[in-house]
């Protein structure tokens, strides 16, 4: 049996109770314990005098218990233990809360290490609560993991002991001998041990990069395979090109990269054996929307049905109208599916879908469905793709019999992510904005000229225009301050500054139709200023909107402050962006710096990445990829060589059929299908 089927539960000490905390986690499984790895480590080798602590520090102490323990009862019914300990250089008191164990655990005269923060009172230096262990057994490196409100990091280091002390004397290495050898690797065994248990850094470090490369390889493995398994299929062939008679009815000329766009994919669904399989990136306003339009005409005009997924109600309903002006005047029937319609009306417009009555679908998740049946589906688009799953991708695509697949990103990711990112798809990118747009001009402004700011919207609503004013919160109570919440923010300026001006509030709580309503008339003009969360992020299109003001603007990473920015400057109109925060910080400096610099999403993307870490194109979810427990994209040069390693290895053994290779193969599908289970 594998030690993902051995549930934690096997583990001495951890009943139901704790399984369930274990589970918050994600650790269901023995398995899923050794491969929760340390979020960091404490080094207990480097002490310090107790003479020599200053308070508001973190130390290690090495001291013997020099009175008893001092059990003393407080308010509340809680406990508090009090002690003091020494070393040559002085006395230091400890505290400890509701622990009533601390008296049979820290032994008069004994000598053990703890490690705290050091307060300073009248009294003295303190640690309350320090970790300690005793000077005699302690590991000079210590993990510390992710823990959930009942889980102490004292429980995660006895499981994690338990757990790899069931490894199996030699486990199976997924990893080749000879890319071990070549990329001087640690094998599996000393990996795991010591990523959680280090006899010290370098051992840790060694493990880590061991780690690190077998994720990534697993993660260029899976992507590669994908890519050659959507090849093995024989595609629906679209042989006569009928997008120029759609090009000719729209309102405007396409760019010279629109229409690129569109002649890579006309080729991609006449002349290739396989489906099309593509990613279009563009920057916002780059003008995929009207790329998409042309090739759903191209598929319907060739006698089968498009879908057209969009990761949002409100940009659904957006392109579903878009559409209908753009198809206003031919046969060609369209059709909404999203999650907020009645059960009524959906069961209504799945039928049409199955019976071949409706040709072009726009919707959103509701599209991937059990329940909603293709007659032919030949194209398969998903917008926004980083909003979705791999899996979620292939979903759609699985509505029909192999159809061609398009994918459209306007997250810009760094160059050196592309191809581990998107290695299943073939790329083309827009590189052109359609003509007349002036860059959106950029301020980056503290609180105290917020007034000024508003007199600046004031001006613009004045002369016609409409404004955006995000703020990251929405909730009472939420916000520490009651600017950072949509609600009490909106209703202070209706009160306020534009108790003239209408005004309006969108948030991700509202329900799909209010949210509707209000995008509706603020397209209309009926609402001038908009106050919004995040929700406006993605894909909004209103021309006559010249104003994007964000509040707390360095609480949202460089790439989604470029998506908000992306709402303006998308008309004729002088456009302006304006980030609102007190924090000077040197990150935020940068940051914040760097989006009034460039208007350049690959260079954004590229210095997020720098300042931020990719730590956030993880949280954030950025990219639509499986979540890693330890690789990191920043770690360019893994990155390369488990590249390599990938291609070595699929040299060898093109489908990964081998034996060697089924261990590898196994680590790939959980990947995998980790993915299909967390991504909804
Ligand atoms: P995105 O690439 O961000 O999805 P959209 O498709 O929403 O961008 O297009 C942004 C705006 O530009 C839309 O209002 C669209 O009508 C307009 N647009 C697209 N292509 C052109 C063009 N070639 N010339 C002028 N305007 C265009
Ligand atoms: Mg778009």
């Amino acid at each position: 049996m594998s030690l993902y089927e051995i549930p934690i539960t096997h583990l001495s000490g951890i009943g139901e109770k704790k399984a369930a905390l274990f589970k918050k986690l994600g650790v269901n499984t023995v398995g899923d314990m050794i491969e929760y790895y340390p979020r960091a480590y404490d080094n207990w080798s480097d002490t310090t005098p107790i003479g020599e602590l200053v308070g508001g520090q973190t130390a290690v102490i090495r001291a013997k218990v020099a009175t008893p323990v001092n059990n003393i009862r407080i308010s509340g019914g809680r406990m508090m233990a009090k002690l003091s300990v020494c070393d040559d250089s002085g006395y230091l008191s400890l505290v400890f809360f509701n622990n009533k164990y601390i008296s049979s655990m820290l032994r008069y005269g004994e000598e053990y290490l703890f490690m705290g923060k050091v307060a300073e009172d009248k009294f003295g230096l303190q640690m309350t609560s320090p970790e300690f262990s005793s000077a005699a057994t302690s590991d000079a490196v210590t993990p510390v993991y992710n823990l959930t409100a009942g889980l102490s990091n004292r429980v995660m280091i006895k499981a994690a002991k338990e757990a790899l002390g069931m490894l199996p004397e030699v486990i199976r290495d997924p990893l080749p001998y000879d890319i071990l050898r070549h990329y001087d690797l640690c094998t599996l065994s000393y990996a795991l041990q010591n990523i959680h248990f280090p006899s010290d850094l370098d051992a840790m470090e060694r493990a880590r990069r061991r780690l690190v490369f077998e994720e990534l390889l697993v993660l260029n493995l899976g992507m590669r395979l994908m890519k050659r398994q959507s090849k093995e299929h024989t595609a629906v062939r679209m042989t006569t090109d009928y997008t120029a008679e759609f090009i000719d009815k729209l309102p405007f000329t396409l760019t010279g990269a629109q229409q690129r766009a569109i002649a890579d994919c006309v080729s991609d669904m006449r002349d290739k054996p396989s489906p099309m399989n593509r990613l279009i990136q563009g920057d916002v306003g780059s003008g995929k929307t009207a790329v998409c339009a042309a090739l759903c005409y191209h598929t319907v005009r060739n006698g089968y049905q498009a879908a057209f997924m969009a990761p949002t109600d409100i940009l659904a309903r957006q392109h579903y109208e878009t559409f209908t002006k753009m198809f206003a005047g031919t046969d060609i029937r369209l059709e909404l599916l999203t999650g907020s319609m009645t059960a009524a009306e959906k069961r209504k417009t799945r039928a049409r879908i199955e019976s071949g009555e409706s040709d072009i679908v726009i919707g959103t998740h509701a599209l991937l469905s059990e329940s909603t049946v293709f007659s032919a589906l030949g194209c398969a688009i998903t917008d926004e793709q980083h909003r979705f799953g791999v899996a979620q991708r292939a979903r759609l695509a699985s509505k029909g019999e192999h159809p061609h697949v398009l994918v459209l990103s306007a997250t810009p990711i760094p160059r050196t992510l592309g191809l581990i990112i998107y290695g299943d798809l073939d790329i083309t990118i827009i590189d052109e904005l359609p003509p007349g747009r002036s860059e959106v001009q950029t301020y980056f402004i503290g609180t105290d000229k917020r007034d000024r700011a508003l007199g600046f919207i004031k001006k613009q609503v004045d002369e016609g225009r409409q404004a955006y004013i995000v703020c990251p919160l929405v909730e009472e109570g939420e916000g520490e301050t009651p600017l950072e919440n949509a609600n009490d923010y909106a209703a202070e300026l209706m009160l306020g500054v534009f108790r003239d001006y209408p005004v309006g509030i969108l948030h991700g709580k509202m329900k799909p139709k209010e949210k509707d309503a209000v995008m509706a008339q603020f397209a209309n003009n009926e609402i001038s200023i908009l106050v919004a969360t995040t929700v406006v992020e993605v894909g909004v299109d209103v021309k006559n909107a010249t104003v994007m003001m964000i509040e707390n603007a360095e609480r949202f990473g460089l790439s989604t402050l470029h998506q908000l920015r992306g709402r303006v400057g998308r008309g004729e109109y002088q456009s302006y962006c304006i980030l609102i925060s007190d924090n000077r910080g040197e990150n935020t400096e940068q940051r914040l710096g760097t989006m009034c610099r460039t208007n350049n999403g690959f260079e954004i993307a590229d210095m997020d990445l720098k300042l931020r870490g990719p730590g956030d194109f993880f949280g954030n979810r950025q990219h639509g990829l499986p979540e890693l427990s330890i690789a990191d994209f920043s770690d360019t040069e893994t990155l390369a060589q488990s590249q390599e390693a990938a291609e070595k290895l699929l040299a060898i053994s093109p489908d990964l059929s081998h034996d060697g290779m089924r261990a590898l193969r196994a680590k790939i599908r959980r990947l995998f299908k980790e993915t299909e289970n967390t991504m909804n």
